[in-house]
């Protein structure tokens, strides 16, 4: 789901750092939507639910034992109100983080930006320079080597 602990490498075997669909728009003008499909950035809702139920639930039980000492009953009014507004808050700004700079996986950032003809690794312009011999394109950016044609 989150690309942070997600590694991609180049054509050559190479490590290389994911751009992110928000600066490869940036680096090549292009619209967001144009380098991306919606199947391939990270998901607002699922993350929504995941981080906000999370983060929600951890507040919800931090409450109760450090505010009440655990001595009042586990659900009152105020209690849930801050697990709603854990949820609301925490989820909805992890959901707008995610599909905004988020990729659903690495492969799905690779097979977008190669086909935009964008470098993955920093969204550099590719497409217009001449593979070398092995049939990779090398960015004069981050140095990463793509093979922009299967
Ligand atoms: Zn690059």
């Amino acid at each position: 789901m989150m690309t942070v602990f997600d590694k991609l490498k180049d054509d050559r075997g190479n490590p290389s750092k994911i751009c992110s669909p928000r600066k490869a728009s940036i680096e090549s003008g292009y619209a967001k939507e144009f380098i991306a499909n919606r199947d391939e950035t990270g998901r607002f809702w699922s993350t929504f639910l995941f981080t906000g139920f999370f983060f929600a639930s951890f507040m919800h039980i931090w409450f109760w034992f450090s505010i009440n000492s655990g001595s009042t009953p586990f659900f009152t009014p105020l209690s849930l109100s801050i697990f709603a507004f854990s949820f609301l808050f925490y989820g909805g700004a992890m959901g707008a983080v995610i599909k905004l700079y988020g990729w659903r996986s690495s492969t799905h950032a690779r097979q977008a930006l190669l086909r935009a003809g964008l470098c993955a690794g920093c969204g550099y312009s590719i497409c217009e320079l001449q593979p070398e011999a092995d049939g990779c394109t090398v960015c004069p950016e981050c140095g990463g080597a793509w093979r922009l044609k299967p």
